[in-house]
């Protein structure tokens, strides 16, 4: 079964910026917090809002104390001017692209231009709108109704955003031969036509077209007729628990869309519930890989196995002598702090994976126990290898457990928001970096193994480089769920461009380092082949950031395969210079 999912599914510019400005406004504005009417049209968006403390405004109230922030789809005017002599503080988080189509229409309306808004008359955005024109504002919803308006002698017609474009082009044709005086704008926003006329070529290509959104959602609505339109079965669901899984078993290629207030770990539930369809049929080899795959992600067995790998490599790129207990000491302990991390993060695993939240909550006390147990063996190989090299897995062992606990009493620093590791922002993707190529790079040297200072140096930098850039990817694949409950992810702290920007620039570095050092002697051959890793890795983030895909099975499986690859190479090598 094939998925292909429409690359501007989901939050649009507007409606991201004024959600992560609701959602980042408790403790940054005066409490209580209240938005002006709901933030957007998704059910579960709100739910949130409703456990963050944040209110909905439907009316303003002669007297309050607070902040009210004015959703993307903007206010009249006089809303804000009357919020505010209420004594509530403002915070305007309109969108825009919005606001420039509210200018238009307060020039036009005080040059004395008649206003027709082409749009929805109860949708907030309009009736917004409607208060820029004043009195000279009109609403249409079709040609017909635009047609029954009289004759002005100066007119403007702008459209609602979030409009169809298509009704637009009619309008425009029909002006053009009955009210060619009229001025037109066309302010439909070019996300809204680019999401809708992706579905018009989506819709050709696939069986069925499942049509993420909130049921009160005009824009998801929109997009889930234009699929019907085209003769495609369109399921419009709110959640993965809204999909017909037995109208969708016998479908070959799925298409997925999602309007422009669904938030991305929706469309990632729904996408892994799609893609988890071919699991349902029975016999079938696919469904059979496809849950084999998500018992060794879930239960992380497959990373701590490409810890391991990447052990094993990083040793032939050193040029040392293959010692067991060094890769099985990588893997215990890899295991042991990924579980720990699994059981103590499911806050985030609530709408990251809640597959994963829902497993971990089953099975805390079988994996805490099997937490202890890979720390306890982790630690008994490092202790084979030498007192130095057990001395340090046990510090670090000791720091990954420390990481989620308060170091720092309460209320003993007050002005200090971090008491924890986890608090400093972006300390997950720089420690796990770290320890991973402590524990794959340096064990080594520190068991007495005596290999060259620059190649122990150059592996030390390329696993640390690999296991950055992995864990920066996937960081800026949670970067909604894990900014709904207040961790600062590095991927949070830089925004996705810089992130993905770090990410090839650690990668290049990577593969330069490899290639250098192999060009000079320094280290094996096995060097040049280990830039691929690297390569892949830079690939598969690039094509993410141009589809912007969600991340599937599939995709966690792939970018942990790349330790498993690198393990592969230096087995090969391994063979071929006779060290194994
Ligand atoms: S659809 Fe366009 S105009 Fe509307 S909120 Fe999104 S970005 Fe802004």
């Amino acid at each position: 079964m094939k998925i292909i999912v429409a690359k501007t599914a989901g939050f649009c510019m507007g409606v991201r910026r004024a959600v992560e400005m609701v959602f980042d406004a408790p403790g940054k504005y005066t409490p209580p917090i209240y938005t002006y009417g709901p933030l957007i049209h998704n059910p579960q968006v709100l739910e949130l809002c409703a456990e963050k403390g944040i209110r909905i405004l439907d009316s303003i109230p002669d007297r309050a104390n607070g902040t009210v922030l004015i959703r993307a789809h903007g206010v009249p005017p006089d809303i804000k001017v009357r919020l505010e002599a209420a004594g509530l503080t403002v915070v305007d988080t309109t969108c825009p692209r919005v606001i420039k189509v509210q200018t238009i229409i307060r020039k036009q309306a005080q040059k004395g231009y008649e206003v027709i808004i082409l749009g929805d008359e109860d949708h907030p955005e309009v009736i917004g709108l409607l208060g820029y024109a004043g009195p000279r504002g009109q609403v249409v919803d079709s040609l017909e109704s635009l047609a029954s308006l009289p004759v002005y002698d100066k007119a403007i017609i702008v459209a609602q955003t979030t409009q169809n474009t298509r009704l637009f082009e009619q309008v425009q044709r029909w002006v053009e031969g009955n009210r060619p005086h009229y001025r037109l704008f066309n302010t439909i926003c070019d996300s809204t036509e680019k999401r809708q006329s992706e579905v018009r070529e989506l819709a050709p290509q696939v069986d069925a077209v499942v049509v993420v959104g909130g049921k009160q959602s005009g824009n998801t609505r929109r997009l889930a007729e234009i699929a019907s339109f085209y003769g495609k079965t369109a399921f419009h669901v709110e959640t993965a628990a809204d999909l017909n899984v037995d109208a969708l078993a016998g479908c070959q290629i799925i298409g997925i869309t999602a309007g422009a207030s669904t938030p991305s770990w929706i469309i990632k539930q729904v996408f892994r519930a799609v893609e988890k369809l071919p699991m349902a049929r029975p016999g079938g080899i696919g469904g059979r890989w496809l849950t084999f795959q998500r018992v060794l992600l879930l239960t992380n067995i497959y990373v701590a196995f490409g810890a391991g790998c990447l052990a094993f490599a990083a040793s032939q790129l050193q040029g040392g002598r293959l010692m067991a207990e060094h890769v099985l000491a990588a893997m215990s302990y890899v295991l042991s702090m990924h579980i720990l991390n699994h059981l103590t993060g499911r806050a985030e695993d609530r709408y990251n994976s809640p597959d994963r939240e829902r497993f971990y909550s089953a099975n805390k006390r079988v994996l805490a126990a099997v937490a202890l147990a890979a720390g306890g063996l982790g630690l008994l190989s490092a202790y084979r290898m030498g007192w130095l090299a057990f001395a340090v897995l046990l510090v670090m062992s000791a720091l990954g457990l420390a990481y989620n606990i308060p170091l720092v009493p309460a209320g003993i620093w007050p002005g200090l928001g971090w008491r924890r590791l986890r608090d400093i922002p972006g300390s997950k993707t720089f420690l796990i970096a770290v320890a991973w190529a402590v524990v794959t790079s340096l064990l080594p040297l520190l068991g007495g193994s005596r290999p060259s200072v620059w190649a122990v140096m150059a592996s030390f930098g390329w696993t640390a480089g690999l296991v950055f850039s992995r864990t920066l990817f996937f960081d800026i694949l949670d970067m909604q769920g894990d900014r709904i409950v207040g961790k600062e992810t590095l991927a949070i702290v830089l925004g996705e461009k810089k992130s993905f920007s770090l990410i090839y620039s650690v990668l290049a570095i990577t593969v330069f380092g490899l290639a250098a050092g192999g060009l000079i002697g320094l280290l094996p051959p096995l060097a040049y082949g280990l830039t691929g890793c690297s390569l892949l890795l830079a690939a598969v983030a690039w094509r993410h950031q141009r589809r912007c895909e969600p991340a599937g099975l599939k995709l966690e499986f792939g970018v942990e395969s790349l330790f498993v690859l690198a393990g592969a190479m230096g087995l090969i090598f391994c063979f071929l210079a006779g060290n194994c």
